[in-house]
């Protein structure tokens, strides 16, 4: 399928690794030229390397904390008009909100819920005047399903979504469409450097800690990053016009209600 892309420019932000980088491969490999973010420049220049080198598109490196207005600023002077959005970052600590603090709380808002708002109130406009645009924010399946060391995740990510369900209804009407994407666990760095905690706490190996979370998901597997990638790209795509303001999970089957 030819997802109607191809010139198009895509923005998409926290994607040197991980499924920001899955994301970015995605819309690349259907021929859009992109613009990738991170903080961390020596792997974000490796990353635009290597799609550039397998897909042939155009991509440009920012390196910025997307977490801060400086960071955003860099970004959008490279980047102001994009067609398509992709919104992630870094995700808070877990912990015990006893121990949090406002300023904690602020961080993880700045971080997950501020940063990806303040990114479509910049772009958003450009969108509709251009009839054109697809705008996925990368969450978590902890939004439908919390868990509960991960309430500063929770809390700042169901922030987010409450806002864009209620903008995805407006922008639609000009080909605008705003969505969320909720991974379950996926095999990247983040979740290998949870594997390593856990496996440190219980006095067991990384390869068991890792071994028991595939158990637990009924796919009995971590999600490949690429699968998150394509799913953002069919939602980029111009086949997805009609859809907007949905969160989908990708987590294997892992969330146990009916809807
Ligand atoms: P990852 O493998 O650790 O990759 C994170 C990417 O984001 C890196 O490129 C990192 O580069 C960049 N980044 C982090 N903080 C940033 C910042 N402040 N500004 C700009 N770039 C930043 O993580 P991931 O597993 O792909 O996770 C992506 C998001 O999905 C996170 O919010 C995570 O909490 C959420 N999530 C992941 C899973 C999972 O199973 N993997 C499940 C649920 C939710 P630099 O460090 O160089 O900036």
């Amino acid at each position: 399928m030819d997802m109607g892309i191809r010139g198009k420019t895509a923005l998409v932000c926290a994607s040197s690794k991980g499924l920001g980088r899955a994301c970015a491969f995605s819309l690349a490999r259907e021929g859009a030229n992109l613009v990738i973010t991170a903080r961390g420049k020596e792997a974000l220049e490796q990353t635009a390397a290597e799609i550039s080198a397998a897909t042939g598109v155009k991509v440009t490196a920012v390196a910025s904390d997307i977490a801060t207005e400086a960071g955003r600023a860099a970004i959008l002077a490279v980047c102001p008009q994009p067609d398509i959005l992709v919104n992630n970052a870094g995700g808070p600590p877990p912990g015990d909100f006893r121990n949090w603090t406002r300023d904690t709380w602020i961080a993880a808002l700045d971080m997950n819920m501020i940063a990806p708002i303040e990114m479509i109130r910049a772009t958003v406009d450009h969108m509709i005047a251009r009839k054109f645009g697809r705008i996925v924010n990368i969450t978590s399946s902890t939004v439908k399903a919390p868990i509960e060391i991960l309430g500063l995740s929770n809390g700042a990510r169901s922030g987010l979504t409450g806002f864009v369900a209620g903008i995805a209804r407006k922008t639609v009407a000009h080909n605008v469409t705003i969505n969320n994407l909720l991974p379950g666990p996926f095999d990247t760095d983040r979740l290998r450097s949870n594997f390593a905690v856990i496996a440190k706490q219980r006095g067991i190996s990384v390869e068991q800690a890792r071994l028991e979370r595939m158990k637990q998901n009924p796919a009995g597997r971590l999600g490949d990053p690429a699968e998150f990638g394509d799913a953002c790209a069919y939602l980029c795509s111009a086949q997805a016009g009609f859809v907007t303001g949905q969160n989908f999970l990708i987590d294997g089957g892992g969330y146990p209600g009916t809807f």
